[in-house]
């Protein structure tokens, strides 16, 4: 029902590490099972994460300016309205939701996920993930309570320097809008498309033949099945959870929450292993519309996708995007989804 393909492609080159023998490096090219998208295998074994000291990142000097920390963020980050919140902010534990100040959308809320100004992959508990995604949660309800045409819903994160964030201090984007970007769009619309083609939701499918397979199945963790992607989005791979049976933010619940905070928990064990710092997230519910032909859990199922992200190296410190990921959209990974699959399991199977 899901198809997975892929070819190869030889490169033919005399290398100067073997004494300009003749070699042929090999480069895969796969098509990703839902959107039809390519991404390539390749450059393989030569990113690693960098290690960094993180020394300097916490100061009482930089803990001074940053707005997101405690003292400087009642009076430097922007409040809500009245009307959407009477209390500027919303608040959950040590988790706050404020307003960006330099929003990208009508509804463009930031989680601040801890008072804590630096928190490494090490101290991001479950009981601290889970108030950053119950507040980022409620957050999304207020706002469909009072903006209930805007259908889609998305809490994304860009966890320290090398993913783009621009702050060290922990922080998710909360995201309710009528224009939910191009992958979140293309994975709705291929998502319908398939259930009216094959009669049955991709995301069931998808986890059902990884699990049968075995060649990409991390584990369960109660109601999350984690798998690592076909076609990578990072080049040190991409981490999926699928939630069967959950779709909007109304059936997300305290359980549904809970078992995805512990599945990211054993993925962060295996990031410390590898000393993997920062990563990108998206957590992609099902949009709330009214469906002409079918009802939207018939062929949408609540996801994340968890993208590694490192420097190349720390001279420099070039990111590991290039022109393939930004001037072609075409993603590559450094590691075979299967050989990043062994090397992960272990920490599911605890
Ligand atoms: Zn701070």
């Amino acid at each position: 029902m899901i198809e997975f393909a892929s070819r190869k492609v030889k490169s033919t080159l005399l290398d100067p590490r073997e004494n300009f023998a003749l070699k042929s490096v090999e480069t895969e090219i796969r098509t990703d099972p839902l959107t039809k998208d390519s991404g390539r295998l390749a450059h393989l074994g030569m990113i690693t994460a960098q290690k960094e000291d993180f020394s300097g990142w916490d100061t009482p000097e930089i803990r001074q300016i940053c707005p997101f920390c405690p003292g400087n963020i009642e009076t430097m980050t922007p409040r809500f309205p009245e009307d959407l919140i009477p209390e500027g902010h919303l608040r959950k534990g040590d988790a706050t939701v404020i307003c960006n100040i330099s929003p990208y959308d009508q509804y463009s809320g930031l989680t601040v996920m801890s008072k804590d100004h630096l928190v490494t992959v090490e101290m991001l508990t479950e009981k601290l993930l889970k108030n950053a995604f119950q507040a980022g949660l409620e957050f999304c309800h207020l706002v469909r309570e009072k903006d209930p045409q805007l259908p889609y819903h998305l809490i994304g994160w860009n966890y320290m320097p090398p993913s783009g964030g621009g702050l060290v201090h922990p922080h998710q984007q909360v995201i309710i809008t009528d224009a939910p970007g191009n992958l979140y769009r293309k994975t709705i619309d291929s998502s319908r498309q398939f259930a009216r083609q094959k009669g049955k939701n991709y995301w069931e499918a998808l986890y059902e033949t990884e699990q049968a397979k075995n060649e990409r199945y991390l584990g369960r963790i109660g109601q999350g099945h984690w798998l690592v992607p076909f076609v990578p989005l990072g080049v040190l791979g991409e981490f999926m959870a699928v939630f069967p049976g959950i779709h909007t933010i109304d059936d997300m619940q305290e359980k549904t929450l809970d078992d995805l905070v512990q599945g990211l928990r054993r993925l962060f064990d295996y990031f410390e292993s590898r000393q993997i710092y920062s990563f990108n997230m998206g957590l992609y519910f099902a949009p709330h519309r009214e469906e002409e032909e079918m009802e939207v859990k018939d062929y949408y199922t609540l996801h994340a996708r968890i993208i590694p992200r490192t420097y190349l190296n720390l001279m420099q410190k070039p990111p590991d995007t290039n022109m393939f990921q930004v001037a072609l959209q075409e993603p590559f990974a450094v590691l075979a989804p299967e050989d990043l699959c062994q090397e992960v399991k272990p920490f599911f199977e605890k």
